[in-house]
Parts: structure tokens; sequence; C-alpha cells
């Protein structure tokens, strides 16, 4: 199966839709979806209709999804996110907001092969950066390929022969790793509608676990737009400008 790995998507409707256009070229026969559809963009209703269509076969909350349905308080937001995201809460259709509220939480397999969740496997809301993080979400990780999103950079872990190593990241618009046989891996395609990596370019990935291969790719898409509507709907300026350095 080739999978579709869309993650962080934020409410960024320009960058979802130039990365589903970019998908088809390159033809995947199922969908996975790692949470984050909102917050932060001007666009939480399309996007959560864009992903309904594509129905995908394995989908699982992120923490702003819970905060903008009313599952959770903005607590742990710092001021420019909790504003962006009540924003969000008050703009989402009821229909929407309960979708989002039923969605659930990770970790999800897929298959024989592949596991999603938004943070970590151990924790939805557990941040992985480095390879201390890796080792133990490595550990709780129940199939070979382990997905997570949450920290908008894309990262690479390797569990072989006892060791964990991250893998280097490369800027290429499209990056193989291949899956060896016997190892563990956790990857993070990369943030869809806000990347953090001083990238801007939108970052998704396909995995085909025939091949037993990740593509991680990069695209740019129209950041103005997605700029100008963050304004016009009144969410804060940051929030469109972080878009154009990719921080
Ligand atoms: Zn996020």
């Amino acid at each position: 199966m080739r999978y579709l790995v869309l993650t962080d998507i934020h409410a960024n409707l320009e960058a979802l839709d130039a990365c589903l256009a970019d998908a088809t070229t390159r033809r995947y026969g199922a969908s996975v979806v790692l949470g984050d559809l909102v917050g932060y963009g001007a666009d939480p209703n399309v996007v959560i209709e864009r992903i309904q269509a594509l129905a995908p076969v394995a989908i699982v909350r992120g923490n702003h999804d819970k905060v903008a349905c009313g599952l959770e308080q903005a607590e742990g937001f710092n001021a420019v996110a909790k504003s962006a995201v009540y924003w969000t809460l008050d703009t989402l259709t009821p229909a929407n907001r309960s979708w989002l509220a039923n969605l659930p939480e990770g970790p999800t397999t897929v298959d024989d092969v592949v596991e999603i969740c938004h943070g970590s496997p151990f924790d939805e809301d557990a941040y992985i950066f480095d390879e201390l993080d890796a080792v133990r979400a490595l550990k709780a990780s129940t199939r070979p390929l382990c997905l997570f999103g949450h920290t908008h950079y894309p990262a690479a872990f390797e569990l072989a022969d006892g060791t964990v190593d991250s893998l280097g990241r490369s800027t290429a618009p499209e990056a193989h790793l291949p899956l060896r046989d016997g190892a563990k891996y956790l990857v993070n395609p990369g943030s869809v509608g806000q990347p953090r990596d001083g990238d801007p370019r939108a970052a998704y990935a396909i995995v085909d676990t025939d091949a037993m291969d990740v593509e991680l790719i990069r695209l740019e898409y129209p950041i103005a737009r997605a700029q100008s509507k963050v304004m016009k709907a009144g969410l804060p300026e940051m929030l469109a400008q972080r878009l154009s350095v990719g921080r």
C-alpha cells in the first residue's frame, strides 16, 4: 500500500491543497492523518471538509484539535496559540466541532507495518525532538514504522542493533528513507501548514509498505494567499509572518 501522510495542517488550505495536488501525481491508495487539522490558520472548516473527503484509513487528534472543539482548555498554549484556537472554536460549524471532538486519541495501528500518533506512541501530547525522546517512543511503538507529528520538524530515527540514531535531514524537494529489515523507525514528515524548521515549504510524506520506503516531500505553495487570509480573519499578525520564514 502507498499511504499519503499528512500532519499539522493547522487550517492552512493553500498548503493542504498543494500537497494533495502533488500527492495525486505520485499516486497513493489510502491516507493517514496525524492530527492538528486546525488552529493558527484561517480555513478550519474547509480543511476539515477536505480531510473528510479524503476518508483517511486512520486519523488521530492533535492538541489543537482538542481545544478547538472545546474538549480541553488552552492552558498550556502561549498567547498567540490561545487566541487562534479560540477564534477557531468560534469559527467552526457545530458539525465540524463535533466531528473533531470524536477524533480518536493515538496511537492507532494502520497495518502490520505502520502505526500513527500525534506526539508520541506513549503520550499523544509528548514531543519527540532528539534521540533521548526517540528511545522511549521506539520502545512503546508496536510496528516497524511509527509516524508522528506535533513538533513541526521533519525528523527520522532508526533503532537497529540496540542503538538509536537520528537520520540526517535533507533539504531536497524529495528524499527517500529506505526501511531496513529488522529495524524500527520513528518518522515525522514535518508540518503541512506551519513548518518550523526554517524552511517555509509545506511538508508531507508518502509511505510505501511494499517497497518499504518513505518519501519525504517539500513543496512551495501560495504563502501570500494564506497570509492575507490570516490577516483578514483578524488572527494574530505573527501567524501570517511566520509562514514566510518557516519558524
Ligand atoms: Zn501542531
